[in-house]
């Protein structure tokens, strides 16, 4: 994968984040370009840049935001960020896009689509990473956040498509998951999984403006219904169904003011810090198993040696456990 980082001539580790701590957008967008590099040298230096600034980060609000194509997420970010930085907060979005593999950053690659936001010094918009795996994007991602927390980023947004391979991965990630959701037409219409649904620490209905207010005023009572059902979450949170328009700046500050207001009770019963570290140990599992995999599959001569057992597996001539056993042993 090319990098700016590499294009543009190597600045000494320290200068990076000594340019990063002061808040340089440039200098935040080179360490994110070095930390999603897969070039070895590059490696080195990114673990010890993450190591370096980890004791300044983690001071934003993470908040997650779904729903699919076309709900209204840029639309919804543009409009939510600008009000945000108006009172005063520094504004990072990044993304997560299953499909970014393929078509290079598909979901924030058009950065005209926060056009605003985007011209807004106290915001930060990155395109989505690419990455040859969801849970490597997410890796990067996930340190992607923690540059932005030491560069001064109050909040810290991160966009998914909700096509339903994401959000269980970003849902880690944040502290807050908004669900964008359309009026009309049932949840199983709108390709949003129960499950994503119950993930939700907030559903708020977009576009409910014009024609369309008193469908979402109906979809509203509906969602209200549903999430009376689900099974209690862990942060003893209701809840909301809200109304917004993205469009009209409808419902905007309101969405905020209860994201305040979750902040404020989660911060009071602990479950903010004892969620934060769920997902701190749970990545650290899960970066373990990465590199137990990797290394296991970089071991030379290691496909040469799977393929012949496939063989003898296929013929019966041993079992699954003894070819495992002799692959970890030869
Ligand atoms: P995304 O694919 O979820 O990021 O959706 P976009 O933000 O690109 O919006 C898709 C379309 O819906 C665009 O044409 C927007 O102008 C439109 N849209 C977004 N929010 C609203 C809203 O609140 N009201 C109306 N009427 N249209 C909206």
């Amino acid at each position: 994968m090319d990098s700016t980082f590499r294009r543009t001539p190597k600045i000494h580790l320290q200068d990076l984040i000594d340019g990063l701590i002061g808040g340089n957008r440039a200098f935040l967008s080179k360490a994110i370009t070095l930390v999603e590099s897969k070039r070895q040298d590059d490696k080195v230096q990114s673990a010890e840049l993450v190591d370096k600034i980890i004791s300044t980060a983690g001071k934003s609000l993470r908040i997650g935001i779904t729903g699919v194509p076309g709900v209204g997420k840029s639309t919804f970010i543009e409009a939510f960020g600008i009000q945000l930085t108006k009172l005063g907060k520094k504004v990072a979005v990044l993304s997560i896009d299953p499909s970014s593999n393929r078509t290079k950053g598909s979901i924030l690659g058009d950065k005209t689509r926060m056009d605003q936001l985007s011209r807004d010094p106290n915001a930060f918009i990155r395109p989505s990473a690419s990455g040859s795996s969801l849970g490597g994007v997410a890796s990067n991602t996930r340190e992607a956040i923690l540059l932005c927390e030491a560069a001064g980023f109050d909040i810290i947004i991160i966009e998914t498509v909700g096509v339903g391979q994401s959000e269980t991965i970003v849902k880690d990630m944040v502290d807050y998951f908004l669900l964008l959701m359309l009026a009309g037409g049932g949840d199983e219409l709108q390709g949003i999984k129960r499950g994503i649904m119950e993930m939700a620490d907030h559903i708020l209905i977009n576009k409910a403006d014009k024609e369309n207010i008193n469908a979402a005023k109906r979809s509203r009572e509906d969602y209200k219904n549903a999430v009376h059902l689900f099974p209690p979450n862990e942060a003893n949170w209701t809840v909301p169904v809200d109304l917004c328009s993205s469009l009209e700046n409808e419902g905007i500050l309101d969405a905020w003011k209860k994201i305040e207001m979750y902040q404020q009770q989660v911060v009071e019963n602990g479950w903010f810090m004892k969620n934060r570290s769920k997902q701190s140990l749970k990545w650290f599992h899960e970066r373990i198993q990465t590199r137990l995999e990797s290394n296991f599959y970089s071991q030379p001569k290691i496909h040469e040696e799977i393929k012949k057992r496939e063989l003898l597996i296929s013929e019966q001539q041993i079992s699954v456990r003894k070819a495992v056993d002799e692959l970890f042993n030869f």
